[in-house]
């Protein structure tokens, strides 16, 4: 069988297939395999994982299936129905997300390609809706590092790989697959660009797509989110192929506008891929940190897990005729930088010392509003319009006080800065006096201050053609399309618009790899 995408779906399609007798070839568009699975943090989501129940902890069915199914499609969530209010083949899908995804885990560690590590401590993302019978305990992650840099993503790529290569699996790299080769109605292979020679690879058993998202399309991300979502630091071959190659084959696309989402800074985001591969945003560290908008006024909960931060940015107003928050601005005192700037990935607050263009300091806010506005200028099209308002500076020094009071106090009465687990986990260090809120603290009297341009962004989007519960892509018909297999970000996630918990988008892409997998593997004796 064939697996198109050398990231975490793909390779786990490749061993699933490969554990069960079958010959492999793993095509991979890149220079090198990983994709975006090299970036990750490598959170592995996996409900009902022997961890907790080994800790005499239950991870009970019906409500872990509500959580996923609330947050998934919360415009029709409904308790009472069998389906949780989802499409039947939803359902499905994150039913047999939770019956299925240790088997993954299982599947990786049995190859040598994950030495799981629990963390009981990681809560879900929601871990206070009423459905979170277990918000502690479902996020596994591979032993910790075994060497000070590299980082967790590239070493899970490696161990992926060597586990690939150990087994005998060819790997081809600059190989981007191109068409699909179809017999009697069926997918028999695969037509590919191998460094600039047409190849063809043909299959016995089936065709496994796992060739992420298309962040870096940037027609199809117009096309897609009538949102200003445009940026992402995805991997940079992640341009969408299968959006297309499946659509000739009649394939059904859902889920084109959901997206896994963080905010970006946006001056990174617009460096080559070196620079750009730490711009996502996924834990904004520091007490004396707020995010304003083009009017000096906070529009959200900084402390508010990424996914949901970057819905922020998407407000519309009619009176502006536009999306005045599609640039926000993140605004932090020198303390915060002395305190939290770190090299993290993640968190954007660099050390104060270190060489960063896109960090504008002034000494006051009004002389920072001037360099903000003046970078916004020169950024030209990239600042989607926004400039800021001529009230900024005095606006801003307002929104500091009342903020500096809610610090005071403990308590965020606009935003709820803090109130939940997980923003607290994601808070970074903090400074004595402020034990009512540690995420909060008066910023500093004087400057300097400190600021950066934000834009929404993605980790990479989720939509593309539709599977069924066993991997299968599902034609416009209904039907599942004979020998078409996909997982991972290259297919409408099962998660809808949710982002359930840290590691959910490894969790389906391992989970769904091993399916698809196994699934094409079996085709091979058919025939
Ligand atoms: C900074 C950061 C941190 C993250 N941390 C986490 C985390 O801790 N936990 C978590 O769950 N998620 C995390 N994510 C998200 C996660 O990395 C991805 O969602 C996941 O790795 C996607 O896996 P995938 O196999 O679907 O795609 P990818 O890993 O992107 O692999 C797809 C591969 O397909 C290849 N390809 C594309 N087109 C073709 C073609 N035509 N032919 C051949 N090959 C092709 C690409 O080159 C790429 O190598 C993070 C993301 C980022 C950016």
């Amino acid at each position: 069988m064939i697996v198109v995408g050398g990231g975490a779906a793909g390779f786990t399609a490749a061993l699933a297939a490969r554990e069960c007798g079958a010959s492999v070839v793993l095509l991979e568009k890149g220079e090198q395999v990983g994709g975006t699975t090299r970036k990750a943090g490598v959170w592995i989501w996996v409900p009902n994982n022997p961890f907790l129940r080994g800790g005499g902890v239950e991870d009970p069915k019906r409500p872990a299936l509500q959580y996923m199914a609330r947050l998934a499609r919360p415009h029709v969530y409904d308790p009472a129905s069998p389906t949780c209010g989802l499409p039947l083949e939803e359902y499905r899908l994150i039913e047999t997300f939770y019956d299925e995804a240790w088997h993954a885990v299982e599947l990786l560690t049995r190859m040598g390609a994950l030495q799981p590590h629990h963390r009981p401590d990681i809560p879900d993302y929601y871990a206070e809706l009423p459905e979170d019978e277990r918000p502690y305990g479902r996020v596994i992650m591979p032993q910790p590092r075994s060497r000070p840099t590299g980082g967790t993503g590239l070493e899970f790529v490696e161990a992926l790989e060597g586990a690939a290569r150990a087994c005998g699996i060819p790997i081809h790299t600059s190989c981007r697959a191109l068409k699909l080769i179809e017999e009697d109605g069926r997918v028999v292979g695969v037509a590919a660009d191998e460094r600039g020679r047409e190849r063809t690879f043909r299959a016995r058993g089936g065709v496994v797509f796992a060739s992420g998202g298309f962040t870096h399309n940037r027609e199809l991300m117009l096309q897609s989110f009538a949102f200003p979502l445009l940026h992402g630091a995805a991997a940079p071959s992640n341009e969408g192929d299968f959006v297309s190659i499946a659509s000739r084959v009649g394939a059904r696309l859902a889920n084109m506008g959901c997206a896994w989402m963080a905010p970006i800074q946006l001056e990174q985001a617009l460096t080559p891929e070196q620079a750009r591969s730490n711009a996502s945003i996924t834990e904004i560290h520091g007490d004396s940190a707020i995010i304003v908008n083009r009017d000096g006024r906070r529009v959200v909960n900084e402390k508010a897990m990424y996914n949901d931060l970057t819905q922020a940015f998407f407000a519309w107003d009619g009176v502006y005729g536009g999306y005045p928050n599609a640039r926000l601005f993140l605004i932090y005192d020198d303390a915060t930088a002395r305190l939290c700037g770190d090299d993290a990935t993640g968190n954007p607050i660099l050390p104060v010392d270190a060489e960063a263009p896109h960090i504008l300091s002034a000494p006051t806010f009004s002389d920072l509003a001037a360099a903000l506005d003046r970078r916004l200028q020169a950024l030209g099209a990239a600042a989607a319009g926004v400039r800021l308002a001529p009230d900024f500076a005095v606006t801003l020094e307002r929104t500091v006080e009342r903020f500096n009071e809610y610090a005071l106090a403990g308590a965020d009465p606009e935003f709820h800065r803090g109130e939940k687990a997980i923003e607290r986990f994601f808070s970074g260090p903090t400074r004595p006096g402020n034990d009512r809120n540690p995420t909060m603290h008066p910023f500093e009297p004087a400057g300097p201050y400190h600021a950066m341009i934000l834009a929404p962004g993605t980790l990479d989007t989720k939509g593309g053609p539709m599977i069924d519960a066993g991997a299968r892509i599902v034609g416009s018909d209904g039907h599942a399309i004979p020998g078409l297999f996909g997982a991972g970000n290259c297919v409408a996630s099962p998660s809808g618009q949710a982002y359930w918990a840290g590691g959910a988008t490894v969790g389906l892409a391992i989970t769904y790899g091993r399916i698809a997998g196994l699934g094409a593997a079996s085709l091979a004796g058919d025939h």
